[in-house]
């Protein structure tokens, strides 16, 4: 599972740092570094883009995962270069931005779009699977989710608007109902189709969501 990133165009991120001129750079060698986003070649790649365009960059590092709290250690061993910045561009998830914003008083901008949690379905290719929608339903389809995968979210069986396998809507993606389908007779279970399927409790979605985990 990763943290699906694309970067954002330079033009965006010239915009947001329009007005600091001494950056710091910080990429992350989890999920950004597998898509090329946020890794050693990318921020090295951003730091002479930003150089080219007048700016100064005062320091550079890749956290091996910047969503974890650990971050605040390593940007305590950068602190020397990070004081000299005016701002911080942190190229991974947004989740790794905000940890990064949390540990320090620096003004923090975003050099990604965060896009999904995806699974490698072949190398360099990466599929949403969830959606965390909070009421999971895998249970019904012995786990391919209709919730994500389908593009009207169909929890009942297909629309029957799929052409060869495909998606009507999404032709590039196969209909989840044929995957959900072809895996049910592969397992015996077609009579799981017939099941009643109560409607899902979509407010599980509501933001922002908390959740109270019993400590030992
Ligand atoms: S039903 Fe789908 S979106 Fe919801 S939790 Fe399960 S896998 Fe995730
Ligand atoms: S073709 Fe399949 S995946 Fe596409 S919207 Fe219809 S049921 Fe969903």
């Amino acid at each position: 599972m990763k943290t699906i990133t694309e970067t954002k165009p330079l033009a965006e991120i010239m915009k947001l740092l329009e007005k600091h001129k001494r950056i710091h750079l910080i990429g992350c060698g989890t999920c950004a570094t597998t898509c090329h986003t946020g890794g050693k070649a990318e921020v090295l790649a951003m730091k002479e883009q930003l150089k080219a365009a007048g700016k100064e960059v005062t320091g550079w590092m890749v956290v091996p995962t910047t969503c974890d709290p650990l971050t605040k250690y390593a940007l305590k061993e950068e602190s020397e270069a990070v004081a000299a910045a005016d701002a911080i561009l942190v190229m991974t998830c947004g989740f790794g931005v905000q940890t990064v914003a949390a540990y320090s008083d620096k003004p923090v901008y975003p050099g990604l779009d965060t896009m999904f949690i995806g699974w490698e379905q072949s190398p360099g290719r990466f599929i949403e699977i969830c959606i965390q929608c909070g009421q999971c339903v895998l249970g019904l389809t012995t786990g391919i989710c209709p919730v994500t995968r389908c593009a009207k979210g169909m929890l009942c069986g297909p629309c029957g608007g799929a052409r060869e396998g495909k998606c009507e809507q999404q032709p590039e993606h196969d209909c989840v109902w044929v995957l959900i389908y072809e895996r049910l007779k592969k397992l015996g279970m077609l009579d799981k189709l017939t099941d009643f399927v109560p409607p899902k409790d979509y407010s599980r979605m509501k933001i922002p969501r908390t959740a109270e985990v019993a400590l030992p």
